[in-house]
């Protein structure tokens, strides 16, 4: 049995987590809700809540922490990165849980999008590929105590058949063209957002909806991603 507390880092004294508290809802406050660049506004609370609850700061290297609710992505190592706040709050607002879904993420990274989808929804499936990410985010995620959440280490480019179908999907990870097992373990009415597009330059976040078999295309604001690995790189 995996022990379970609400205080994973037990070497981050009470003040301090105070503090961090006190971060966290000014990222909320002033980084998420507040309009700006004339990007989308985050207007859901349910994605408000959840990123005034989860400890971003948990997520980050400890090195990294002070600056864990500054407004931009933070090294993780690999050459990957935890993402921006406000990229996390409005990439979920596009996903319009009500609470009941089931998802599936593709590119568990630090494991923090995971947690803020757990606190929302009903069931998360997350996978990474780069295993010390899979490692550190499943111990944190376990530490904190989501019970609704399945990490799992591998490609994340044929889904995961054995809990398909999904009512929403996230790739945290750029790519040219989705990957055909993902469209398939949509169901109908769902939605995917990801970023698609030349990778390392600029992608466009996009939200697929699936209707009918058919699938529609929203584009939502330019973004930087690193690109999926993998099997999709051989194609
Ligand atoms: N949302 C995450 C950011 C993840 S960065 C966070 O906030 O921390 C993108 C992640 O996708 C990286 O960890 C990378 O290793 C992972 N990734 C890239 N290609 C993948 C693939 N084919 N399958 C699963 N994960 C992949």
């Amino acid at each position: 049995m995996k022990s379970c507390t609400k205080n994973p880092y037990s070497n981050i004294p009470d003040e301090q987590e105070a503090y961090f508290a006190i971060l966290r809802n000014a990222m909320v406050k002033e980084q998420i809700e507040t309009p700006r660049y004339g990007s989308p506004v985050v207007t859901d609370n349910k994605v408000l809540a959840a990123m005034r609850n989860v400890p971003r700061h948990k997520f980050v290297p400890e090195e990294m922490r002070s600056n864990a609710y500054a407004d931009m992505p933070l090294p993780i190592g690999d050459n990957q990165t935890i993402s921006q706040p406000y990229m996390v709050g409005i990439m979920t607002q596009c996903l319009e849980l009500k609470g009941d879904e089931r998802i599936l993420e593709i590119g568990t990274g630090s494991g923090y999008q995971t947690a803020v989808f757990a606190e929302i929804a009903k069931e998360v499936y997350t996978i990474e590929i780069v295993e010390s990410h899979y490692r550190k985010a499943t111990q944190v995620l376990n530490e904190l105590c989501y019970k609704n959440i399945k990490t799992r280490f591998g490609d994340g480019f044929a889904g995961w058949p054995e809990f398909a179908p999904f009512d929403r999907i996230m790739l945290t990870c750029a790519v040219t063209k989705i990957p055909e097992p993902l469209i398939n373990q949509l169901k109908d009415g769902g939605l995917i957002i990801l970023p698609i597009g030349e990778t390392y330059v600029s992608s466009m976040l996009t939200v697929i909806k699936k209707e009918k078999g058919e699938l529609a295309q929203t584009p939502i604001i330019p973004c930087r991603f690193v690109p999926m690995t993998g099997e999709i790189q051989k194609n």
